[in-house]
């Protein structure tokens, strides 16, 4: 099941409880400001990065790989798998 534009499991997210986050699909911006991924997807009325022509764009990566909040590559292989199915 897809539960973010950019291929976080929000289901396995700390913030989730800690910031009372409803996942990235149940709400228009997320805790911390505006999410440049989730707008940039919604504008091209796709579920998720995964569906996109440019993905894997070097604002996903930015994310991905951003030092303190990044996870490595890891919600890119997610989108690589929802693509998938
Ligand atoms: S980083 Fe952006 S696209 Fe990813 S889960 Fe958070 S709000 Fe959604
Ligand atoms: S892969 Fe990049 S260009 Fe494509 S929807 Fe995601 S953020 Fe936007």
């Amino acid at each position: 099941m897809i539960e973010s534009r950019c291929g976080i499991y929000c289901s396995e997210c700390e913030y989730q409880k800690s910031m009372g986050c409803k996942g990235c699909m149940n709400i228009e911006n997320p805790f911390w400001g505006k999410c440049k991924v989730k707008e940039c997807c919604e504008s091209k009325a796709i579920n998720h990065c995964g569906e996109c022509d440019e993905f894997p764009c070097e604002l996903l990566k930015s994310f991905s790989y951003d030092e303190k909040e990044g996870d490595n590559g890891l919600r890119i292989v997610h989108c690589r798998m929802w693509a998938k199915k």
